[in-house]
Parts: C-alpha cells; sequence; structure tokens
C-alpha cells in the first residue's frame, strides 16, 4: 500500500522543476508578506472593481493555458497583477462582511493543508487531520457547555477514558461553511422529529419557527430538505430585531393552522443584519416545553461564548439541540471553517440515515470517520487552519481579539450616534452595526459606491425594517475610533458631492 509520506509528488526533485517550485514558493509567501504590510498601510485601494474581461487580459488566462509552464515564464507578474484585483481584508478600511481578516500563521496551515491533500471523512485519508478535526469539534462542544466525545468515539474498547459513551456526550462536525452547517444541522433536526422522512419523502407538512432576520441559508436548507420554504413561519420579531419569544405560541398556532407541524426553532446568536442576539434561554425553554428541535445559528456570534465578559448574552445555548459556529468569522481563520454541532452525537450521526448506530460500531479502526456526519464525500482537512490560529494566539488572545471587536463597534455607536444627520437604530450586542445618513434609501447606496471608490473604505449595506442602512463589521484588529470619525467625515464629504 503507499502510503502518502512515500508516494512520490511532483515536482520531481531530481529535475530542475524542484528548484523552480522552492524559489517560486519563496517569492509567493515574500510577496503576500509585502501585499499584507501595505494593505495594512492603506497604501492600495482596498476594493478595485474593474471589468472581468480586463482582469483576465491583463492575467493573460488565455495565453497562459496554450503555452502552459506558469512558474518557467512570468510566474512573479501573474501573481502581482492577480494581488492587484483582490479585495484586502487586511486594509483597516475593509468594514463589509463577516469574513475574518485572516491570521497570518493559517496560510502556513492552508498551504500545508493542499500540499498534503488529505481528503479526511475517513479516517484514514487522514489521520491526523481527522484527530485535529475531532479536537476542534470536543473543544467547540466544551464552550458551549456540552459534553465533549470521548477520544475512544469510532473506535472500541478504549478503556482509557471511561470506555464507549456514544448518545451520552456531545459531537459535531467541520463544514465548508456556515451554509452547509446550517443543512447539516436541519437535516439531523428532521430525522429525529420526523425519521420515515428519508425513506418515504415529505408527507406532512412541516415548519421552522425563525425569525424573518434568519440567514437565508435556513429558508434555503428548508427548502432543500424538501420542506418548502413556505415551511418557514415567521416569528414576531422585537425593535432591535430579535425574536420575540412572546410571539412563539401564537406562530405555533398560525403554522397548525396552516397545515404545518412544527418540528424546529430557530434562533439568531447572533442575526446577520443587526448582530443582535436572541434570548436562547426563552426560546430554548418553549422548545423544551413542547419538545421541539431548538437549532442556534452562531456561526457569526457564538465565538462570544470565548469571553467570559460576553458570555450571558448567549446565556440557554445549552439548551440547544444543535449549534452552528463559524471559525471563519471572527476567529481570524481563513474560509472555511464551520463547526455544526449537537448535543447528542447520535443525532448528528443519524442525520443522513435513518439507522445510524451500526456505522460507529462496526469498523474496528483506531480513529473516526467524519463522513456519516456531512454533505460532502471529499473535505479539506478543516480544523488545522482554525486550531494553528487558536494554537497562536491562545484562548485568552483570541477572546481578547473578540471582546476588542466588540468594544469598537460600540464606541462606534456612540460616534454615529452622537453625531447630527446620522441615524443609528440598533445598539450593538456584537461587531455589526447598521447607521444611516439623512432619510433617503437610494442615497445610502450612492455614498456606499463613492466611498468604495475612493479606496479608503469597503462597507456593506442592508434593509432593515424596511429602511436601507449602511451596515459595518468590525473585524479588522486595528479599526479604531480614529478611522470610524474619518469614515464618517467622508460619509458627510461623498453626501454633499
Ligand atoms: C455568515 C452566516 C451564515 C452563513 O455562513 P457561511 O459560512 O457564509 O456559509 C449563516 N448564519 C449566520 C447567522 C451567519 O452570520
Amino acid at each position: 500500500m503507499t502510503t502518502p509520506r512515500d508516494a512520490p509528488t511532483p515536482p520531481d526533485p531530481t529535475s530542475g522543476e524542484h528548484d523552480r517550485f522552492l524559489a517560486a514558493a519563496r517569492r509567493t509567501l515574500d510577496a503576500l508578506v509585502a501585499y499584507r504590510e501595505r494593505s495594512l498601510r492603506s497604501e492600495e485601494p482596498v476594493l478595485r472593481l474593474r471589468r472581468m474581461r480586463e482582469i483576465a487580459r491583463d492575467l493573460r488566462l488565455t495565453e497562459r493555458v496554450r503555452d502552459g509552464g506558469l512558474l518557467d515564464g512570468d510566474y512573479d507578474e501573474f501573481l502581482s497583477s492577480y494581488l492587484a484585483d483582490t479585495t484586502r481584508f487586511h486594509h483597516p478600511g475593509y468594514l463589509a462582511h463577516q469574513v475574518a481578516v485572516p491570521h497570518p500563521v493559517a496560510t502556513l496551515a492552508a498551504m500545508v493543508d493542499a500540499f498534503t491533500n488529505n481528503a479526511m471523512a475517513v479516517y484514514e485519508v487522514g489521520p491526523a487531520a481527522s484527530t485535529i478535526e475531532f479536537f476542534v469539534v470536543n473543544w467547540m462542544l466544551g464552550k458551549i457547555g456540552w459534553r465533549p466525545a470521548p477520544w475512544s468515539d469510532g473506535g472500541k474498547g478504549d478503556a482509557e477514558d471511561g470506555g464507549d459513551l456514544a448518545g451520552s456526550h456531545g459531537g459535531g462536525v467541520l463544514t465548508h461553511g456556515g451554509s452547509l452547517a446550517n443543512l447539516t444541522a436541519l437535516s439531523a433536526a428532521r430525522q429525529h422529529m420526523a425519521p420515515d422522512v428519508w425513506r418515504e419523502g415529505v408527507v406532512d407538512r412541516l415548519a421552522v419557527l425563525a425569525s424573518p432576520h434568519a440567514h437565508y441559508s435556513v429558508a434555503r436548507s428548508w427548502s432543500i430538505l424538501g420542506m418548502g420554504s413556505r415551511g418557514v413561519i415567521p416569528v414576531a420579531t422585537r425593535d432591535d430585531g430579535t425574536t420575540d419569544a412572546s410571539d412563539l405560541p401564537a406562530a405555533f398556532l398560525r403554522a397548525e393552522r396552516s397545515g404545518y407541524r412544527v418540528i424546529c426553532v430557530a434562533a439568531n446568536a447572533c442575526s446577520t443584519p443587526t448582530g443582535r442576539y436572541d434570548r436562547l434561554d426563552q426560546l430554548g425553554a418553549f422548545c423544551r416545553e413542547r419538545k421541539l428541535w431548538f437549532h442556534v445559528d452562531g456561526a457569526h456570534g457564538a465565538s462570544a461564548l470565548l469571553s467570559p465578559r460576553l458570555r450571558p448574552l448567549l446565556a440557554g445555548i445549552e439548551l440547544a439541540d444543535s449549534v452552528v459556529w463559524d471559525a471563519h468569522k471572527m476567529l481570524q481563520t481563513p474560509a472555511l471553517c464551520a463547526g455544526v454541532l449537537v448535543r447528542d452525537s447520535l443525532h448528528l450521526d443519524s442525520a443522513f440515515h435513518q439507522d445510524a448506530s451500526y456505522l460507529i460500531h462496526e469498523k474496528q479502526q483506531p480513529g473516526f470517520d467524519s463522513l456519516q456526519r456531512t454533505v460532502e464525500c471529499t473535505k479539506a482537512g478543516l480544523g488545522l487552519k482554525f486550531y494553528t490560529v487558536l494554537a497562536t494566539l491562545g484562548e485568552r488572545r483570541l477572546a481578547e481579539f473578540v471582546e476588542g471587536r466588540t468594544d469598537r463597534t460600540r464606541e462606534a455607536w456612540h460616534l454615529i450616534s452622537r453625531r447630527p444627520g446620522f441615524d443609528c437604530p440598533v445598539e450593538p450586542e456584537s461587531n455589526i452595526l447598521c447607521f444611516r445618513y439623512g432619510d433617503d434609501d437610494d442615497e445610502q447606496l450612492r455614498i456606499r459606491d463613492r466611498l468604495i471608490a475612493t479606496g479608503r473604505y469597503y462597507l456593506s449595506s442592508t434593509s432593515y425594517r424596511g429602511k436601507r442602512f449602511l451596515r459595518i463589521v468590525v473585524m479588522h484588529p486595528r479599526t479604531d475610533g480614529a478611522l470610524i470619525e474619518r469614515l464618517l467625515d467622508d460619509i458627510e464629504a461623498a453626501a454633499r458631492s
């Protein structure tokens, strides 16, 4: 059998290719470090939107494919041309999305993962990657307050950690992003609440109660799972956009009257448009009382679990049946690394099977196959990138990072609320903030376009309560009050111009 260790990988070290590869690797790293430095110093525009045709021409996409030999030719030019048309997440004016400004150490992990290419959904295809994923999942479970899985899960008879505890502990899997994570968790919910559907298809009309501010992947998952987007029954929201738990009984009745059987409640922790946290304790209590599956979409906001100060925002999360948590948002991890976490590991084992118990036990092997828990078959070693960040910063500094971004956002809220002409309707609980200048919806979009054209800022916009808002997400380690003041000055100038 060929092991990854002795499998010959191109480039062949006996040819000049080896040296060329190493030289190109060093120059790539140099170029990336310089790229990051220039971005941090705002020496390049945060975003430059050129036409695809021009970018393709500058990269000489067609010619290179015809000629081959990328590393023999003007590879450096190709690379610098590519970097010139990237959106610079390292630029302090990057305020647009919930996607992390990646820690450089994770770049090395990404390279190791790509180089080894251990497609690790099956243990023997990547023992180290699988072990790190198992560790990362357990670390996340521990932060929620759930019982981590013993190392023996998947293998039998490991007396060291108390033998086989399947079913009495949490479990999880890492997926390629929060959207897929929501699909995975809601599949587990459907399987638990309506197990016949797996074979028979959807017969009853099955509903999930969710806020209208739930991430679109919740409704999309409900449709993919065959239950239809009309099965996503909206729950009333409070002024801050959070789910109004007192409306749950009425929403439940509305669903039943329309012929639905409610099987699940989906909570936002926090919501995408305003970054506010649902009252998980109240939503969770309702689910316990009605015996419903409680899903917490913590893709963005679960990272607050790291901070003793912010953790109360997630009080009640332990009542959940499933939680989604993205490391590629608040945890400085490059895309992608999303955790699907369940209180009872068997619920995830059966997410894609009617009877999964045999899967866990039939194989005698020293490690765990995550294959039965995912939509994916081939899967990258997603845990490694996050693990390197965690092991570089340590838990405490990572927690301080999350706290710092939240504090800067609160400061921004104070600054913006004080300025005449600005409206900042929702006090932030996380690092997401909505505001508008003046009272005209279209004007917000014009302001955004003008700011982007300056190359100094990249921010997004959202519709909230029927109005158009500018929206910032303070992801960058260097975004501070001074930058926000400059941004507000420039918004006023953009509105005048
Ligand atoms: C970002 C986000 C998602 C989607 O996650 P991706 O990793 O972008 O697929 C889902 N839910 C919430 C609340 C989010 O913030």
